[in-house]
């Protein structure tokens, strides 16, 4: 566990909790950045900028050097088998709709994908698009009052038809962790692939592909201390060899004629056009930060946080929250009030706070919810910040009352 000392340390190396008097609770939303992320971009950019896969001077060379070393490490952090296996694209986002994209002329009609009624948007509208195109449906796991998945319902729902099931590793609205290994080893009974969205769990558990058996595990940068507009698609490579391009031109060519083209391997047949390299630099020094500090030390500092915070909030008359599993991730509601009012309040005492849907509406709409007011927590925030959040709290509280 971290000391008080060691947490000092850790929020002078984020240079806006320093500037700014703000108590930042949006971590999920994303990470701010050390000054070690920010500078080494700001380095790259004075020293050398260039373009990879293409130009041969020095400073080209250097450009592909951080690249792959950053692919490297990538692939050590999440214990993936080959280098090959990790694509860069520009966010969690985008490597849904990659893979959509790359499935696409697989889908028959009447197969079937299936996802989860609590996903993130990004990891419902690519299939709900792809279902309808293709006359294939979407089948959608629910979930129960605690928004657990209903695995007895999963069971029935997958069929010999399901071509692939995406579900998120922990969920972005309450912070359910999924049973993912279960269901993976299920899906691969019927010969589905499976998509991990790990956005939310990336910075705060061990992640290794190879043990959970995943198709697919993605996530995106500036969830994890790094620059956005980076995202991690890894996925296995048999399954990536197959896929066809997803993008076309410069850096994913062995030849072109005026005639035909012949890819290059992967990963780069999977990576056209110049890649955001600084972002990529950036990624590599987060991940440096991430493992410095150790994971499961991390992990276990949040919890405590998250401990604390739900033991003071439950105090509060008409609150409900919404946190099962003692992930970073803490929902709640408090009776009467509008989520979205809570939030601008907290913000007039410098507590920056996530109001609303959460990019869930489905899963808001199962729960006649309008919304919850979500905290989430980083290696950086500490129980003086949870103290000082419930103070303003209760002071918000009071305006309501009186
Ligand atoms: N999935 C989940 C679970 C998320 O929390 C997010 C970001 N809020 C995304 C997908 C989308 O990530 P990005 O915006 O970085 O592409």
């Amino acid at each position: 566990m971290f000391s008080y000392e060691e947490i000092k340390t850790i929020r002078k190396q984020f240079p806006i909790l320093k500037k700014k008097n703000i108590i930042y609770f949006d971590n999920a939303a994303t990470t701010q950045k050390p000054f070690k992320v920010i500078n080494a971009i700001t380095k790259y950019y004075c020293n050398f900028n260039s373009n990879v896969k293409r130009s041969f001077h020095f400073l080209g060379q250097f450009s592909n050097n951080c690249l792959e070393l950053s692919r490297n490490n990538i692939k050590s952090f999440i214990n993936a088998k080959y280098r090959e296996e990790i694509i860069f694209t520009s966010g969690t986002t985008e490597s849904i709709n990659l893979i959509a994209f790359c499935i696409y002329k697989l889908i028959k009609k009447y197969d079937n994908i299936i996802i989860s009624h609590s996903e993130h948007h990004s990891n419902i509208i690519p299939w709900q698009v792809l279902s309808k195109n293709k006359n294939a449906t979407l089948k959608v796991i629910p979930v129960n009052s605690e928004c657990e998945l209903n695995i007895r319902i999963f069971n029935k729902l997958i069929t010999k038809k399901t071509h692939l099931i995406s579900i998120s590793h922990v969920t972005n609205t309450f912070g359910i962790i999924n049973p993912i290994k279960n269901l993976i080893k299920t899906a691969h009974k019927y010969n589905s692939l499976v998509l991990i969205d790990g956005s939310q769990a990336i910075s705060h558990i061990t992640i290794d592909v190879q043990n959970l058996g995943c198709d697919f595990y993605v996530f995106s940068s500036h969830k994890m201390y790094g620059p956005p507009g980076i995202g991690i698609l890894y996925g296995k490579k048999q399954i990536l060899e197959k896929f066809p391009p997803y993008q076309c031109g410069g850096g994913m060519i062995e030849k072109v004629t005026l005639k035909k083209t012949i890819f290059s391997g992967l990963p780069f047949k999977l990576e056209a056009g110049t890649p955001n390299i600084a972002g990529i630099i950036g990624t590599n020094k987060a991940l440096n930060f991430i493992v410095n500090y150790s994971i499961i030390k991390i992990n276990n500092y949040e919890t405590k946080l998250l401990k604390y915070a739900l033991k003071i909030l439950s105090n509060i008359k008409g609150i409900k929250i919404y946190n099962y599993n003692l992930t970073k991730i803490l929902s709640f509601n408090i009776e009467n009030i509008h989520s979205f009012d809570l939030g601008k309040l907290l913000n007039n005492h410098g507590i920056a706070v996530r109001t609303g849907t959460h990019c869930a509406q489905p899963l808001m709409e199962y729960l006649k919810l309008n919304g919850t007011i979500r905290i989430s927590f980083a290696i950086y925030n500490t129980i003086e910040e949870i103290d000082i959040f419930y103070n303003s709290l209760i002071k918000v509280l009071y305006f309501f009352i009186y």
